[in-house]
């Protein structure tokens, strides 16, 4: 297997045998300033969409399916924030955040989710084509974080001891972000059915206070590699086993063919209202803000 550089931009499989443990830890960086810089957001939504994009990429690498699909989506009411969506395929990471500028410039240092989101839930949808399944969790965006919300869903609708935690932080001109996320699955491989799974196994409060000690700049750090991390919260542990690392990059998936072939579905009179000034119809990623300009006279 090539190796790779485990500093950034990489989500790494965990595993603690003796403990039934195992999860995900990953650590982003210039990935993220690719993705911020299509859009320009407030240091504060940067800093939710880096999170955002953390947990996409812990939640998106547990896929097993190389063409599997990992989407968050956050819907809301009466919040700063009215949408939030990231997405995963296959390493590739691709999010946006549709605000009110003045709402979120009057928000505190560190809001609270109910104040960046209003009424708001999380609808986290795991689709893996080939085995034609496709599952959605709905978290309530609740509490104070992202991970914390992350995890009471864990907990709670998969009844999975869990531990999530995330962190994002500019340094410099640069931003990082890195998150862990761990799981009590005692009964052998990820993903199977767990239908043993005991809530209050002595293991698992041993892994969640040594997960849990890690702090917000060891996640972020660019100059502390996963592994060294790992090793750094579970060396008294008999085993830490890490798995095959997944590359993170910016990925968008918007092609001209694509939304002229959305467009072209319009009736008619809708595709003229659209058509601007200089007589094109221009369609906008909301992802990576390229701009499509379409000739109508093509559609017809
Ligand atoms: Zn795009």
């Amino acid at each position: 297997m090539p190796s790779i550089e485990l500093n950034t931009d990489a989500a790494l499989g965990v595993a603690i045998p003796s403990r039934n443990a195992r999860g995900r830890i990953a650590r982003l960086g210039p990935v993220l300033d690719a993705i911020l810089a299509s859009h320009q957001y407030p240091a504060l939504i940067e800093k939710l969409l880096a999170e955002a994009l953390t947990l996409t990429a812990l939640l998106g690498s547990l896929l097993k399916e190389p063409q599997g699909q990992l989407t968050l989506q956050a819907q809301t009411e009466g919040g700063p924030i009215d949408l939030m969506v990231c997405d995963y395929l296959g390493g590739e990471l691709r999010g946006y955040v549709r605000h009110d500028a003045e709402k979120v410039a009057a928000l505190p240092a560190e809001p609270s989710l109910p104040e960046l989101f209003g009424k708001g839930y999380l609808a986290i949808t795991f689709d893996q084509p080939l085995a034609k399944e496709r599952y959605q969790g709905i978290v309530p965006l609740e509490g104070k974080t992202l991970g914390e919300a992350a995890q009471s869903y864990f907990a709670q609708s998969e009844q999975i001891p869990s531990l999530v935690r995330l962190a994002a932080e500019k340094r410099g001109d640069h931003w990082f972000a890195g998150g862990l996320l761990l799981q009590h699955l005692p009964e052998g491989e990820e993903g199977r059915e767990r239908l043993h799974t005991r809530l209050d196994h002595p293991d698992w409060p041993h892994v969640a206070i040594l997960g849990g000690s890690v702090k917000a700049d060891e996640l972020t750090d660019p100059a502390l590699p996963l592994d060294d991390l790992l090793w750094r919260l579970f060396h008294d542990e008999e085993e830490v086993r890490t798995l095959a690392a997944t590359p993170l990059r910016r990925g968008c998936r918007c092609d001209p063919d694509y939304v002229r072939s959305v467009i072209a579905r319009f009736p008619v009179d809708e595709r003229e209202a659209m058509v601007g000034d200089d007589g094109m119809i221009r369609v906008d990623c909301a992802f990576c803000s390229s701009t499509f300009a379409i000739e109508p006279g093509e559609l017809a």
